[in-house]
């Protein structure tokens, strides 16, 4: 049990001032003329901000060490004979010309919990760290969470992928330009984890529309993705009559209906989307012969996912007959909901209600990087609110008073475990 707050008004009016400034400094790497921030993995802006995090984390009183993908660590070495980690995060590297908070606000924050802990009250009994990630969105490769994935096992520097970016050069060759991938610092590869955090902005505006202070994620949603096939007859848009017409494109507007008012049916946070649409042959003359779609469902219950799934498939095969179309849908992802560590939510929640905060349990309609870490340890992810629930943007923007509350949040859960003895099972 949380039982007292440690962090006074005048300590967090403090804290509101450090984290507004740091994501100011930060956003400096990788400015570009747009107002957004572009820090691609392994690039020359990515590997400025490491560096000066690197710095800026020993200027903290953290130990500093990269390891071998370029992940980046400030530690606080723990006083206790427990050989473990409790370790607190996020990712540096950025979308095209994404936001300041995206990511950067899960460094910083872990950067400032970390030394208030260690200036205010010493070496912990369990080790401490702040990691910032080396990469997560997959907006250079094709592929994500490159750097929690290489911590948790789910990639290995022995088989790195064989992709390239979009100018073809290897993600190999452009880890060792960047000076990793050599084996001059460790293994990124850890299993001394005890549990992991992170905070995030929102990312949707759920928060700002309830007017609460804090988010803690029950789940990180499952996601499932289908490529949608409808072939019809090509022809003449003058001369075929509308009754003996195989419109694949009418079809398909149809289908895509039908999805849309099924998920608005479903309620909740479930979400279904087709994003993306290739008519062929895609004239104004001629009645489309064929039409692939995606379809992107989303929810927090795996149960549910099946359901709307298996039915959007008879609804589509329906339509699809009735029309005498040929269907076709491929599945190429599908990834379960992912629980957060529910012991690590109830201590969120009673340092939220100690203190005040405006807070709510909800589900991440996004993915993060704590999916990765809860595989292999108890893992939490926080929200705070941010503006209009607009991200991958330069307008994404959160108000250093929510930035506040979300450490001074996170401050109280690492002194609970790191220096208390809250348990870690
Ligand atoms: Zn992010």
């Amino acid at each position: 049990m949380v039982t007292s707050q440690l962090v006074s008004k005048s300590d967090r009016d403090r804290i509101m001032s450090d984290i507004g400034e740091a994501i100011e400094w930060l956003s400096g790497f990788g400015a570009d003329p747009s107002g957004g921030v572009t820090r691609l993995l392994y690039s020359k802006e990515w590997l400025s901000a490491q560096k000066a995090l690197a710095q800026h984390m020993e200027a903290s009183g953290l130990h500093v060490c990269f390891d071998d993908c370029g992940n980046l660590y400030g530690r606080l070495e723990g006083e206790g004979i427990s050989a473990g980690t409790l370790l607190t995060g996020s990712h540096v590297d950025t979308v095209k010309s994404g936001g300041k908070y995206d990511g950067a606000y899960g460094i910083l924050a872990g950067i400032i919990a970390l030394k208030y802990l260690r200036d205010n009250y010493g070496a912990p009994k369990v080790s401490l760290e702040v990691v910032s990630l080396c990469e997560e969105e997959g907006s250079r490769f094709p592929l994500t969470y490159w750097g929690s994935g290489n911590i948790t096992g789910k990639y290995s520097l022995e088989r790195v992928p064989d992709i390239r970016d979009r100018d073809g050069v290897e993600l190999e060759q452009a880890m060792l330009s960047a000076g990793f991938g050599k084996g001059t610092y460790r293994s990124p590869r850890r299993h001394d984890v005890l549990g992991f955090i992170e905070l995030h902005i929102e990312q949707g505006s759920l928060l700002e529309r309830e007017s609460r202070s804090i988010g803690i994620v029950n789940h990180i949603v499952g996601q499932r993705r289908y490529t949608v096939k409808v072939s019809g007859t090509a022809n003449h848009a003058g001369t075929t009559p509308m009754d003996v017409r195989k419109d694949a494109l009418a079809g398909a507007c149809a289908m895509i209906q039908k999805l849309e008012e099924a998920a608005r049916l479903e309620g909740g946070q479930f979400v279904a989307t087709t994003g993306l649409l290739n008519v062929s042959p895609n004239l104004p003359n001629v009645i489309a012969g064929e039409v692939a779609f995606t379809v992107d469902v989303r929810d927090a219950n795996a149960d549910t996912l099946e359901r709307f799934c298996r039915e959007f498939h008879r609804c589509f095969k329906e339509i699809a007959d009735s029309r005498e179309l040929h269907l076709q849908i491929q599945e190429w992802m599908n990834e379960p909901p992912v629980p957060m560590h529910a012991p690590f939510n109830e201590t969120l929640r009673n340092i939220c209600e100690e203190y005040n905060y405006s807070y709510r349990f909800m589900n991440s309609g996004a993915g993060h990087d704590s999916q990765l870490f809860q595989a292999v340890c108890p893992t939490a992810l926080a929200f705070v609110p941010n503006k209009d629930g607009v991200s991958h943007s330069p307008l994404e923007f959160s108000d250093p008073g929510s930035l506040a509350d979300g450490i001074v949040t996170l401050i109280e859960w690492l002194y609970f475990y790191g220096y208390k003895g809250g348990e870690l099972a």
